[in-house]
């Protein structure tokens, strides 16, 4: 990690999205996600990387390296002094799938 990244991404892996499938491989780097576009699901048959889920993806890099790019002030002004702790790091699962979405957040300490 950067020392002064604001936020990093981490994880990886592909799951297939079909209800009660479960299949799921998360030896699957996320660098490696655009050899993986439209992928069919060895399991039910399904995309488990459409062209839509990887320009999710690639939105949320573009997210990240924007943030990354601020100088705390920047961000300072956005929040208007409107977060408690600032310093305080949390851990956010997002969903590229359709679209992008937080399915968790949560206090890195907890
Ligand atoms: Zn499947």
């Amino acid at each position: 990690m950067e020392q002064n990244d604001k936020i990093e991404l981490t994880g990886g892996g592909l799951k297939c999205d079909t209800p009660g499938c479960g299949w799921t491989d998360p030896s699957i780097k996320m660098e490696d996600y655009y050899k993986h576009v439209n992928d069919v699901c060895p399991k039910c048959g399904a995309n488990v990387l459409t062209q839509e889920d990887f320009h999710n993806f690639l939105t949320l890099l573009s997210i990240v390296a924007k943030v990354n790019s601020m100088s705390d002030e920047e961000i300072g002004k956005l929040t208007e002094g409107k977060v408690k702790d600032p310093n305080q790091r949390v851990i956010a699962t997002i969903e590229t799938h359709k679209q992008l979405r937080i399915t968790d957040i949560r206090k890195a300490d907890e």
